[in-house]
């Protein structure tokens, strides 16, 4: 069976998402960091759909944590490979630079940046031996643009634009797709301190986009529609200006 590993998929943009490709027929493996209820409350939703999914912590920082949980994975699914990542964890630790402590940045780039290549060096070998895959990295309007107060994100985000358009050169013969969402402000708990009716007042939309209409671009870039589709960042912003 091809499965679908999401990570960060207990709460916001990853857990619609968890939803999505789930209700789109995929078995989802759900990481998290630590809310095991919120993943738990998912993996009852997704269940009582019909579909069919496993719960997957582990700390995507952690390069030690994330080979125990995908080598005991794989060796309780021989027959089994995840066909599609959505790299979609993540974290912000905003302050200005002149303010930012070096551990704001470096929790930032650890959790933002590395967990990309820990986590899909992971389950790339697999891909390319199948011949087949699905990389979907969650980015940021910040990483496109930057943004002030947001020098450690911004730079963590443009990173992985960078390691998108590379990788999807190397595997795109093996007929593996890699590209990368960028979302605007989106209604999450990441942005629930935000103040939202000063903010919504700059999107052309007028409001923060959901979750759901994320993970459904997510769902799309997932598909077999978007064979062709690759090295690619979409942004989904209202209209921001990027
Ligand atoms: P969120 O609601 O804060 O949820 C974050 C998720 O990531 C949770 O499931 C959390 O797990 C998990 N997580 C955090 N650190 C982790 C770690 N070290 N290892 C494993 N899982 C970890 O975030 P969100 O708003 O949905 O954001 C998802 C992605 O979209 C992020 O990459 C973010 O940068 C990006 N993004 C968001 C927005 C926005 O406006 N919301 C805009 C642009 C980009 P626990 O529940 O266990 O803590």
């Amino acid at each position: 069976m091809e499965y679908a590993l999401i990570t960060g998929a207990s709460r916001g943009i990853g857990k619609a998402t968890a939803i999505a490709l789930a209700k789109a027929g995929y078995p989802v493996l759900l990481n998290y960091l630590s809310n095991k209820a919120a993943a738990e409350e998912v993996l009852q939703m997704i269940e009582n759909e019909g579909g069919k999914a496993e719960l997957l912590p582990f700390d995507i920082s952690d390069k030690k944590q994330i080979e125990i949980a995908l080598d005991g994975w794989k060796s309780a699914h021989s027959n089994d490979f995840i066909s599609v990542l959505v790299n979609n964890a993540g974290i912000r630790e905003d302050a200005l630079m002149v303010f930012m402590e070096e551990n704001q940045w470096t929790n930032v780039l650890n959790t933002n940046l590395y967990s990309f290549f820990y986590v899909t060096k992971a389950v790339l070998q697999t891909m390319v031996t199948k011949r087949k895959g699905r990389i979907i990295n969650v980015v940021s309007l910040s990483g496109l643009k930057g943004l002030p107060g947001q020098v450690n994100y911004s730079a963590a985000k443009a990173g992985i634009i960078g390691a998108t358009k590379a990788l999807a050169q190397e595997v795109a013969a093996r007929k593996i797709t890699v590209n990368a969402v960028a979302p605007g402000f989106i209604a999450t708990d990441m942005t629930k301190d935000l103040d939202i009716d000063n903010l919504k007042k700059q999107i052309p939309a007028n409001r923060f986009g959901t979750a759901e209409e994320v993970a459904a671009l997510i769902t799309f870039l997932a598909s077999e529609s978007a064979s062709y589709i690759t090295g690619e960042v979409i942004s989904i912003n209202g209209g921001l200006y990027t």
